[in-house]
């Protein structure tokens, strides 16, 4: 069941105007929530990204906090797995084609949820392959923004070189993945880019910065050279959807020892309890 406009409905039954312009121009903007037992997880935060986003693209927020606690609730309520992932697109709505702002348009609102599928225990035990590739994006990669071409592009690289992710090099720094953030663990410190226009500022990014701050992990945001990523003991990357994973092969070459490495081990069952955590979280 997904919301559109004002409607519940079966996915099957919702359809929009040819002339949407998220059709037309991918003129909006997304967000993708994760929702653990039933608790959508870091919604507030969630929702302050998709603020930010449609401020950035100078679109009105259609609803309040309250508002949109509401019908997410409610989308998750009509679907049945407990695990859930949400899926919310706000696009600047039908308008005849003209890449101008239209002067009275609503805009268009959808929900989805999708069953969350978390990482494989494979995945988590082997760690998985990641290749590099220029980092060819527009220099507002911190909008969560539906027109995600050459993301597209970007991660089908890794796809077909048989590999998970591309870690995106902008003049020789990482930024992040074609669609997660990345960390690099080198001597047992945790190193990151900071947060800039180059990276979205990932919900699980700050989650991971928090875990290690509490438990005294030693962490360094600054930028990270292509050297020291080709060097890295561990190499993560991170998304609501894909957790923490491990990156064992770089370009084909071993990260470290090959292995997930101690670091991300203890990150990954710091991050699990503190899931955990907000399950028990009353509603
Ligand atoms: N960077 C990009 C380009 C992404 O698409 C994503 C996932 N949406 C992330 C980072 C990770 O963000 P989050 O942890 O909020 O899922």
């Amino acid at each position: 069941m997904i919301y559109l406009n004002g409607k519940f409905m079966p996915v099957e039954e919702a359809v929009i105007p040819v002339l949407d312009r998220g059709f037309i121009f991918g003129d909006g903007v997304y967000e993708v929530i994760p929702v653990y037992s039933r608790h959508p997880f870091r919604l507030q935060e969630h929702l302050q990204r998709l603020h930010k986003s449609l401020e950035s693209i100078r679109l009105d927020n259609p609803h309040s906090d309250d508002e949109w606690r509401e019908l997410l609730t409610r989308v998750i309520d009509l679907n049945e797995t407990d695990d859930q992932s949400l899926y919310l697109q706000i696009t600047r709505g039908v308008a005849k084609r003209d890449h101008a702002f239209p002067e009275k348009t609503v805009p268009t609102v959808f929900i989805s949820s999708s069953p969350l599928s978390p990482p494989r225990d494979e995945q988590l035990q082997s760690g998985v392959g990641a290749i590099t590739a220029t980092d060819n994006r527009w220099l507002r990669c911190d909008v969560k923004s539906t027109a995600l071409l050459p993301n597209v592009l970007l991660r089908q690289l890794a796809v077909d070189a048989g590999c998970t992710e591309t870690l995106l090099l902008r003049d020789g720094l990482l930024t992040e993945g074609s669609a997660s953030n990345v960390f690099v663990v080198k001597a047992g410190v945790i190193l990151a880019p900071a947060k800039s226009n180059l990276m979205l500022p990932g919900i699980t990014y700050d989650v991971v910065l928090e875990l290690a701050q509490a438990n005294a992990i030693a962490c360094e945001l600054r930028s990270v050279t292509q050297a020291e990523l080709n060097e890295a003991d561990e190499i993560w990357i991170t998304s609501s959807s894909k957790e923490i994973l491990p990156v064992t092969t770089l370009d084909g070459r071993p990260v470290g020892n090959g292995k997930p490495g101690p670091v991300f081990q203890r990150m990954h069952g710091l991050y699990q309890s503190y899931k955990e955590q907000v399950m028990r979280a009353p509603s």
